[in-house]
């Protein structure tokens, strides 16, 4: 025969398991709606995050496609000709995953735009090192 106070150990191990049952649940819901949400995303054109693949940073704060999981299609005013344009999902994660770029970075030039500016610098570093390679030269 259980001591009272034997009965009232048992009661609250009881009651302990029901909390957890609860807590348990609640907690494969969530996880439940939120992969609900990251199929429909993914459903809609967007595209999976590796967070693996993403270049290291330094601040403490989380992009928001990585809290999100997705990258989405982004609107944006190109800097330099003020046109239009969107960088999607496939561009985005070129650009954080394969080229590694920085994860606080985004668009900020037009296609045209870009491929300009990359031959202004491609042309400003090779009249840089035509400069040193003359200073080079023995004077004769
Ligand atoms: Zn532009």
């Amino acid at each position: 025969m259980g001591s009272n106070k034997q009965k009232r150990e048992a009661i609250d191990a009881k009651r302990q398991a029901q909390r957890d049952d609860v807590r348990e649940q609640a907690r494969r819901e969530i996880e439940l709606s939120r992969r609900r949400d990251f199929e429909a995303r993914l459903a809609r054109g967007e595209v999976a995050v590796e967070p693996s693949r993403l270049a290291p940073s330094n601040s403490y704060s989380i992009p928001h496609f990585v809290e999100r999981g997705t990258y989405q299609p982004q609107p944006f005013v190109c800097k330099d000709c003020g046109v239009a344009e969107v960088w999607t999902p496939l561009q985005q994660k070129w650009w954080y995953e394969t080229a590694k770029g920085d994860v606080f970075t985004t668009a900020t030039r037009c296609r045209a735009c870009r491929a300009r500016e990359r031959a202004r610098k491609a042309a400003a570093r090779r009249a840089h090192l035509e400069g040193l390679a003359r200073r080079k030269l023995p004077a004769s």
